[in-house]
């Protein structure tokens, strides 16, 4: 699919101008197109790229992904898992299921990172904006209180942007990091990777496995998870110099490390690859005018399905800060907030599945032996496989560091199943009788909807990226509307 059907000519000045545009720079661009800010969004490639690549859509990822437009129709695309499983080959050791979890969404959407794009991109085109495809940002220079970027075209000819902020969502080796002096500290470990896109043969047993699954045998580790179209992922790390997989190499790895009862039989492999992990976190993730988002920012070992979905909720968490700045309603400052509240996220995400990664792919037996008694003694600890799910579906993330003490605390996720979202408009919540369905339009006043819903004992302040801005604040929406300002998240 292009990354867009029309191509307009380059424009030479804008608010935002946002670099990559994989799910992290469509996202944004979505955003801001919601909004009305005014943007440019570049790729160096034309079109989607093909492959699955990041094949898990968390629930938090869903929940904001629904309030620009695109999470209902990524939904009906997908598959839907029902949690993760850590196995030992004969008996599952800890199961962390979604089914419960307090989200429009208790499920992990299997569906390819290609899918997941080619909504976003249709999304955006029914907005009116647009990806400049075959555009490549070579570098930037500043120019207050913005930067100048030098793009090349599709005609090979370098043009100039001049734009208030850039964003950089270029990746891994993003040119925009680069070009802005950020370091990217980190390691990249030596262990390579297997991965390959398998049809198993058919048989109750395969349809009757809906868990993404690591296989933790004394042969090493072996990730088998679901994906759309009837099809598995197998990743299993391997001996370095090791090919891509084909039909044979993943029937051993089956039948090594896979479920020791031999549901799991590969019938054709689809795509195969090999890859390695690097865990990097930006220093920072802003730099005066520039920002950085997704892989640019940070990346770690795809086991978890955590990246895609971390760059995306990047994405919203500075797309309305990039609005309220750009539109007046609050300082430059609020935009100090993107690195305050995303940075920690990212980091602890890197330290935990490289810990994951560690521990799932020790080679000796008798450590792998402790690990599986270990998982078997958290699974049977009241708690520990319901806050494993929460925190795999990103449902934990939040930016307050109060202690929480069972009131309502600023920064903290505010589930859509109790305050129905309004796109991307701030939310005030009156205690009251109302509805609390997501087809209740709620009232319109200024930048706020209001709505009346029974549970909350006092009135709650939404953000636009559906995070607590402040409890108790007043009922008047045109009292809270001229406060807003107090209650914007503060940069430490
Ligand atoms: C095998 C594998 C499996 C994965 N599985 C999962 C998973 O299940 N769940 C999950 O959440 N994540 C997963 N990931 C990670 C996920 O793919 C990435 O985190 C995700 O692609 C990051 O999105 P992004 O938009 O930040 O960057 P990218 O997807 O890398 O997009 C960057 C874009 O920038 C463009 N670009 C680069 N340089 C320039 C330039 N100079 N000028 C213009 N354009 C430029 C590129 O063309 C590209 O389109 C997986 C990754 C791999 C490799």
């Amino acid at each position: 699919m292009p990354k867009s059907s029309t191509r307009p000519a380059l424009p030479c000045q804008t608010d935002v101008l946002i670099s990559g545009a994989g799910p992290t720079g469509l996202t944004l661009a979505v955003s801001l197109r919601q909004l009305g800010v005014d943007h440019v969004l570049l790729d160096r490639h034309d079109a989607v790229r093909p492959g699955s690549k990041a094949a898990a859509v968390q629930p938090r990822t869903l929940e904001y992904l629904d309030r620009i437009g695109v999470g209902a129709g990524l939904a009906e695309a997908g598959r839907k898992g029902r949690g993760f499983c850590l196995h030992d080959g004969e008996r599952a050791l800890l199961r962390a299921s979604y089914d419960g979890l307090d989200t429009p969404y208790p499920y992990i959407l299997l569906a390819s990172q290609q899918t997941t794009e080619e909504h976003l991109v249709r999304r955006l085109e029914v907005l009116g904006g647009t990806v400049y495809g075959d555009h490549r940002l070579l570098g930037f220079t500043p120019d207050f209180p913005g930067v100048t970027a030098t793009v090349a075209g599709p005609d090979g000819v370098l043009r100039a942007v001049t734009a208030r902020y850039l964003v950089g969502c270029d990746g891994l080796h993003s040119t925009v990091r680069t070009a802005a002096g950020v370091a990217f500290p980190g390691e990249a470990p030596e262990q390579l990777f297997a991965l390959a896109d398998v049809r198993l043969k058919a048989g109750p047993e395969a349809a009757a496995h809906e868990d993404t699954t690591f296989f933790l045998s004394e042969a090493g580790l072996l990730l088998l998870s679901p994906l759309a179209q009837g099809l598995h992922r197998l990743v299993a790390p391997v001996p370095a110099g090791s090919a891509a997989p084909r039909a044979e190499d993943v029937e051993e790895l089956l039948a090594r490390r896979g479920p020791a009862d031999g549901w799991a039989r590969a019938e054709e492999v689809v795509a195969a690859s090999t890859y390695r992990t690097q865990e990097r976190v930006a220093e920072r993730f802003r730099s005066g005018p520039v920002f950085l988002a997704g892989d640019a920012a940070h990346t770690h070992s795809p086991a978890g399905g955590q990246g895609m979905n971390t760059g995306i909720q990047d994405a919203g968490n500075l797309a309305w800060k990039l609005h309220a700045v750009l539109t007046g309603a609050a300082p430059d400052g609020l935009l100090d907030s993107y690195h305050t509240e995303r940075w920690p996220v990212a980091a602890r995400l890197i330290s935990l599945t490289g810990q994951f990664a560690r521990a799932a792919t020790l080679s000796d037996p008798s450590s792998g032996r402790l690990r599986n008694a270990l998982l078997a003694a958290a699974a049977a600890t009241p708690g520990v496989t319901d806050r494993l799910a929460r925190s795999l579906a990103q449902l934990d993330i939040g930016y307050s560091n109060e202690p929480d003490l069972g009131t309502p605390r600023p920064g903290t996720r505010v589930p859509p199943l109790d305050v129905p979202p309004d796109g991307l408009r701030w939310t005030l919540a009156v205690p009251g009788s109302g509805a609390t369905q997501h087809s209740d339009p709620g009232k319109r006043l200024g930048p706020l909807t209001v709505r009346h819903i029974p549970e909350p004992a006092t009135t709650l302040l939404v953000r636009p990226d559906g995070y607590l801005a402040a409890a108790g604040v007043p009922a008047d929406p045109y009292d809270t509307a001229a406060r807003i300002g107090q209650y914007l998240p503060q940069p430490q």
